[in-house]
């Protein structure tokens, strides 16, 4: 028989939650949040399901304290990437500490030791303080529609995205833009030099530039944790066949932006790209915009929220270590909706490739530490702010 959050956590494996909007036809969140909702309900919480797109709720449970305090969320996004080449993705294996599955680190192992708390909190007396939210929340792995939702709907002291840091406090991580860039030629016979005009040659000088302005912005002094700022080219296509000059060039790139940046900064970059192209050539024509930008994300050490994670590793008998992660988070969706937020979850392995696993004995740390967390976080005793 398995450890009970460990049970939850193979449950949560074994429900098929590939995020709809990355894989057509994918489960989507509406299996696992009513497996989720049912958690919640026999824990004593009260639940609340709220859909961000048809057949795709969040599912969000409160447990209230026995005294008046602060509030603290914890949230976990339910869905996943594609199981492309895995043999048996929804068939969890627990095996030498490690259980392995779609989604069992990123993040259902961080969902299980939120919903593990939850239930070592009211089993062991209730929460003495304050509130905790617990929020379940979809489609992080494309838009963050749950999340959103989420930030727009519910207020709290402080949260915990329990994304897999190795249980490490990450106080930060950058943010990204998605922009398109089109350039325009004129179409003519391949023999006809004197009437075409190459839109492939002219997203050529884009690129030569983007290339220039990516060296030039990794060789800035680094955000401590962020590190620089960066980007690359992702995918590009353009002209109709081999014996023409091609009419449009179609590029589409990705800017990771630190927390020193502005927002809107890469717009504004392509924006003077394009118009110094043209004072060099009245001829080129290029456009760009936005497709998607999701803003950085860092809190100071010294803010009571993670001081008192700190001090809740401590006490479940580690050593806390700080640091940031590599990719973006929901963190800086609830960060910006003025809700202070540190990411804190098991280690494991594979994240969206095709052998995934989550060490056990942290999913079962990570739990013990929110349990802490939430007693303490809840009371209030600390100032919220650093100065
Ligand atoms: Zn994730």
């Amino acid at each position: 028989m398995l450890e009970p959050t460990i049970q939850l956590l193979w449950n949560l494996v074994a429900t098929d939650s590939v995020n709809p909007a990355l894989v057509p036809g994918g489960a989507g969140e509406e299996n696992i949040a009513r497996l989720i909702a049912a958690e919640m309900r026999s824990i004593g919480m009260q639940v609340e399901l709220t859909e961000v797109a048809p057949h795709r709720p969040n599912v969000i449970g409160v447990m209230e304290g026995e005294a008046p305090g602060r509030s603290l969320m914890f949230c976990g996004h339910m869905d996943t990437v594609g199981v492309g080449g895995m043999a048996a993705p929804f068939t969890p294996l627990a095996r030498e500490g490690r259980l392995y599955g779609r989604g069992s680190q990123d993040m259902k192992g961080g969902v299980a030791a939120m919903l593990g708390a939850a239930r070592q909190l009211a089993s062991s007396g209730g929460l003495p303080a304050g509130k905790l939210i617990v929020a379940a929340v979809a489609d992080e792995e494309h838009a963050s529609l749950g999340a959103q939702e989420v930030a727009m709907r519910w207020r709290a002291d402080g949260a915990v995205v329990t994304e897999p840091t190795h249980l490490e406090i990450a106080l930060a991580h950058r943010g990204f833009s998605w922009v398109e860039v089109r350039t325009r030629g004129i179409a003519a016979h391949g023999s006809k030099p004197l009437e075409g005009r190459d839109a492939i040659f002219r997203m050529g000088r884009v690129l030569a530039r983007l290339e220039k302005l990516g060296r030039e912005l990794q060789a800035m002094p680094p955000h401590a944790i962020q590190g620089t700022a960066s980007l690359h080219a992702s995918l590009i296509s353009g002209g109709q066949e081999l014996s023409s000059y091609p009419e449009n060039c179609l590029l589409q790139f990705e800017r990771r932006t630190t927390s020193a940046e502005p927002d809107g900064v890469a717009l504004r970059e392509i924006h003077d790209i394009l118009r110094t192209l043209k004072e060099e050539d009245e001829e080129f024509e290029g456009s760009a915009e936005l497709i998607l930008e999701r803003s950085a994300f860092e809190i100071p050490s010294e803010h009571a929220l993670p001081k008192l994670l700190r001090a809740a590793v401590t006490r479940v008998g580690r050593v806390p270590r700080e640091g940031g992660v590599t990719y973006w988070t929901d963190a800086a969706i609830l960060a910006r909706a003025g809700i202070p937020t540190v990411i804190f979850g098991p280690g494991g392995a594979g994240l969206h490739s095709r052998e995934e696993f989550v060490y056990v004995e942290d999913v079962l740390a990570c739990r013990d530490v929110l349990v802490e967390l939430a007693r303490e976080f809840c009371a209030g005793k600390v100032t919220l702010h650093a100065s």
